[in-house]
């Protein structure tokens, strides 16, 4: 089971491999995600959930997944590709060996994925919020999941993970682990139990009625209007780091109706402010403890903080672990 999309693959993969972990049957989860594809060649397993970047898909010719997932493809890497056109293209190559018996998971919503279903030489399965009588929907409530005239139903009353993105995440765990046969009873289990992963809309505390998210793995524009689709106004949101190429205009919509106050830091602080500064107030600061700091001084109980860059770290960090793991110090030393 191989997983690529600008945006998820690390939660929809850890999410596929605690439900197939919990069934009868023998995984791995690896590849991008952690310990690389190779490293579990001779092992006995019946299945392999890999976490697969554009990167790597850059370089792939039998590559051929029995089951393909691609979740969505948004305006990232702008830094490495020549144009939008050819990171999309890479992350279709995910399909290209794939065969009529082998499985390929669409987004129904994202235009540009679904607009790949014509050229597959694999069965297409879909998600998407549209009620379909195939495939896997969702409601405010809970997932579908429609094969052939039988139905299954998930809800997410008691799921933890927060945000329409993780339905979709959701949705496309359920398309995979149901492809597997695994039993809907371990899917909710595992649905409402998994508590997300470090950096990624993670909660860090609540101070003085003010609620601090670390969002530091939202490195692109298209996690960041997930990330703030997912709360009620007002955010302070950090942002700041290295641009990596694209176009920050998109957030504008969301800056506008959720966003009190942008703090913006590091080597894109300028860009960013030029793009989105007529939304709402907006301030530039020296590094991620000033920004922090400006957060804290500017909130007022209610005010979610979050930080949810919409760029890379390597301008004042190893990676987004690592500026991930100093905003939750700087947070906890509030
Ligand atoms: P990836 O491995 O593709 O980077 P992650 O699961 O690590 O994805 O999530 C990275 C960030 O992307 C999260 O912090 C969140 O802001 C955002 N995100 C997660 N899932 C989605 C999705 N399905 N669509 C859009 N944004 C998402």
């Amino acid at each position: 089971v191989a997983i690529t999309g600008t945006n998820g693959k690390s939660t929809t993969t850890s999410l596929i491999g605690e439900m197939l972990g919990e069934s009868s049957i023998q995984a791995f989860v690896g590849g991008n995600i952690g310990e690389p594809l190779i490293g579990f060649v001779q092992g006995s397993w019946d299945w392999g959930v890999v976490e697969i970047s554009s990167f790597q898909l850059e370089w792939v010719e039998g590559f051929r997944p029995r089951i393909a997932v691609l979740l969505n493809v948004t305006e990232d890497h702008l830094d490495r590709y020549e144009n939008f056109a050819s990171y999309f293209e890479t992350k279709g190559r995910i399909f290209a060996a794939q065969g009529d018996e082998d499985v390929a998971l669409l987004n129904r919503d994202d235009a540009g994925v679904w607009s790949m279903r014509e050229g597959l030489r694999a069965r297409v399965l879909s998600f998407g919020w549209e009620e379909v009588r195939e495939g896997i929907f969702a409601t405010g409530e809970e997932i579908f999941w429609r094969e052939k005239g039988v139905e299954e139903r998930f809800p997410l009353s008691r799921v933890k993970i927060q945000g329409i993105h993780n339905v979709e995440n959701l949705m496309a765990a359920i398309g995979v682990a149901k492809s597997l046969k695994v039993p809907g009873e371990i899917i909710q289990r595992v649905m409402e139990r998994f508590p997300g992963i470090e950096h990624r809309l993670e909660f860090v505390r609540e101070k003085d009625g003010v609620r601090y998210y670390n969002d530091s793995k939202g490195t692109n524009v298209g996690a960041v209007v997930k990330s703030l689709a997912s709360f009620s106004a007002p955010v302070i949101l950090i942002a700041g780091g290295i641009n990596k190429g694209g176009s920050y205009q998109s957030l504008g919509k969301e800056v506008q109706t959720k966003v009190k106050k942008l703090v913006l830091f590091g080597a894109a602080k300028n860009t960013i402010r030029t793009a989105l500064g007529r939304f709402t107030e907006t301030v530039t600061v020296e590094d991620l403890a000033a920004a922090v700091e400006e957060a804290h001084g500017s909130a007022a109980p209610g005010d979610t903080v979050l930080l949810s860059p919409a760029c890379s770290s390597f301008d004042m960090f190893e990676n987004y672990a690592e500026r991930g793991r100093v905003f939750k110090d700087l947070v906890r030393e509030l």
